[in-house]
C-alpha cells in the first residue's frame, strides 16, 4: 500500500509509546509505577471546572470563531499583561488544540521546503517532527549536563547559515528542566533582529519555574524583535488540564491570520466548553498554580535526594518543568544493558518501573522521569530504580572484574 511521503519521514511520538506499553501493562493486570507520563496528577482546579459546567448549562456547545472566543483571546493578552508586562491585541492571539497545535500551526506557517530551523537538544520529538512536517529541515543546537543543559546563543547562533528560518526556543525544556538565560535569549534576539530569523518559543510549563529565575522571555523578545516573535502557551500543564486541549499562539497578526486560516481548514476551533473553563484558568485565582507546584518541588527535593544516594544515577535538580533527567551511562556496558533503551526496557521488565528512555529526546545514556506522581510512587519507583542500577551494576563489575 503506497501513503504519502510525509509519514515516513515521522517518527510515533516515543513519550506516547511508553504510556501505552503502560496501558498495556496495566490491562493484562501488571502493576507498573508509571514516571513515563509527562502530565499533572493533580485535577482540574474546581473554579475551572465549574466553568464548564456552567457552559454546558448554558447550551455553549456550538461552533464557536475558528481562532477562539474574543473573552478567551482578552484573557490571554491579560495573562501575559499581567505576567510580562507586554501588550498585545486580541487580533495577535490564536486558540488552539493544546500548545501542540500552537507550535504545529506556528511551524506551517513560517517554514518550508530549503529552510533550516534551529532547535536545541535534547528536545521534546514533536518540535523537529513538526519542522519535518513543514517540509524543512531541524538543525541541532547542543546543550550538556555539565553545563546544567544551558541554552548558550553563541551555540545556537554558530548553527545560522543563510537558510535558517527560524529558531525554536523550549523554556523551560522539556526533558532537561532547563531555562534559557534572559541574557542568552536576548543575544539570540539582537541577531535574530539583524537577520531576519523567526524565533518561536514554546512556554508549556512557563509555570513550572522553582526559584526566583527571571524569566521573562516575552519581555525580551518583544524589545528586540516583536514583529519576528510567536510565543506558544498552554493551560495543559499550568491548569492540570491536558484532557481539556486548549493552549494559543501569539505573534504578529499577519502570522495569526494565516495560522487562523490553516485551522479554520483543519480542526476548527476548540471545544467551546474548554474555552470557557480557561478563560476562568486565566483570569480567576492563580493559587491553585502556585499549589501544584509548591508540591512538585517538595517531589522533586525529594526524589533528587533518594536518586543521587546511588552516585551510579547521576542527575541535576531541574529548574523548571516536572522532569529528572538522568545519566545512566555508569550503569550501562557492552556486556550488560548496553543503551538506555535497553535500561528502560529492563527496569520495566525487571522491576516494573516506566521511564521514558533518552533517545526518545535525542539523548542516549539517560533516562527520563516524570515526578507529576505521588511522593509514595516516587519513594517506591526510585527505591525499585536504585536497587536495579545497583544488581545491573554489579553483574557489569563482576563481569569485567
Ligand atoms: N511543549 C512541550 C515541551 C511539551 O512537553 C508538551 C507536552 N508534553 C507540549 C508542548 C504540548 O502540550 P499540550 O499540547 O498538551 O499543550
Amino acid at each position: 500500500m503506497k501513503l504519502a511521503d510525509r509519514t515516513a519521514r515521522i517518527a510515533g511520538s516515543p513519550t506516547m509509546k511508553v504510556t501505552a506499553t503502560v496501558d498495556r501493562l496495566r490491562r493484562a493486570g501488571v502493576e507498573v509505577i508509571d514516571f513515563g507520563a509527562g502530565e499533572p496528577d493533580f485535577p482540574t482546579p474546581n473554579l475551572v471546572k465549574a466553568a464548564a459546567h456552567d457552559a454546558l448549562d448554558h447550551d455553549f456547545t456550538k461552533y464557536t470563531p475558528a481562532s477562539g472566543i474574543l473573552e478567551l483571546k482578552r484573557a490571554v493578552t491579560a495573562r501575559y499583561r499581567a505576567d510580562y508586562g507586554v501588550d498585545y491585541d486580541e487580533s495577535e492571539v490564536i486558540m488552539t488544540a493544546g500548545g501542540k497545535q500552537a507550535l504545529y500551526n506556528t511551524a506551517l506557517t513560517l517554514f518550508g521546503p530549503g529552510d533550516e530551523v534551529i532547535t536545541h537538544a535534547p528536545y521534546w520529538p514533536t518540535l523537529t517532527e513538526q519542522i519535518k512536517l513543514a517540509d524543512a529541515t531541524p538543525v541541532l543546537a547542543r546543550t550538556y549536563a555539565e553545563e546544567g543543559f544551558a541554552i548558550r546563543a553563541q551555540t545556537i547562533l554558530d548553527a545560522v547559515t543563510p537558510r535558517t528560518r527560524g529558531i525554536i526556543i523550549n523554556s523551560p525544556c522539556n526533558p532537561t528542566g532547563a531555562l534559557v538565560a534572559e541574557s542568552e535569549l536576548g543575544a539570540i534576539a539582537d541577531a535574530a533582529a539583524r537577520q531576519g530569523i523567526w524565533i518561536v518559543v514554546d512556554l508549556c510549563y512557563e509555570k513550572l519555574i522553582y526559584d526566583e529565575t527571571p524569566h521573562n522571555l516575552p519581555g525580551v523578545l518583544n524589545a528586540r524583535c516583536r514583529d519576528l516573535t510567536v510565543l506558544c502557551g498552554s493551560a495543559s500543564k499550568a491548569y492540570a488540564m491536558t484532557g481539556w486541549r486548549c493552549g494559543w499562539a501569539v505573534g504578529p497578526a499577519s502570522v495569526i491570520a494565516a495560522a487562523g486560516a490553516l485551522q479554520s481548514h483543519s480542526t476548527s476551533n476548540v471545544t467551546s466548553i474548554t474555552q470557557k473553563a480557561v478563560v476562568e484558568a486565566l483570569t480567576g485565582s492563580q493559587a491553585s498554580v502556585r499549589t501544584m507546584l509548591d508540591e512538585y518541588r517538595k517531589r522533586r527535593d525529594q526524589l533528587h535526594a533518594w536518586l543521587t544516594a546511588d552516585p551510579r544515577l547521576r542527575c541535576l535538580k531541574p529548574a523548571g518543568a516536572f522532569y529528572m533527567f538522568i545519566d545512566v551511562s555508569d550503569v550501562l556496558s557492552v556486556d550488560g544493558l548496553r543503551t538506555s533503551l535497553d535500561f528502560a526496557d529492563a527496569l520495566l521488565e525487571e522491576s516494573r518501573v516506566a521511564v521514558t528512555p533518552g533517545e526518545a529526546f535525542d539523548a542516549p545514556g539517560f533516562i527520563r522521569i516524570s515526578y507529576a506522581t505521588s511522593m509514595e510512587n516516587l519513594r517506591e519507583g526510585s527505591a525499585r530504580l536504585v536497587e536495579f542500577a545497583r544488581a545491573h551494576a554489579a553483574t557489569t563489575e563482576a563481569a569485567a572484574g
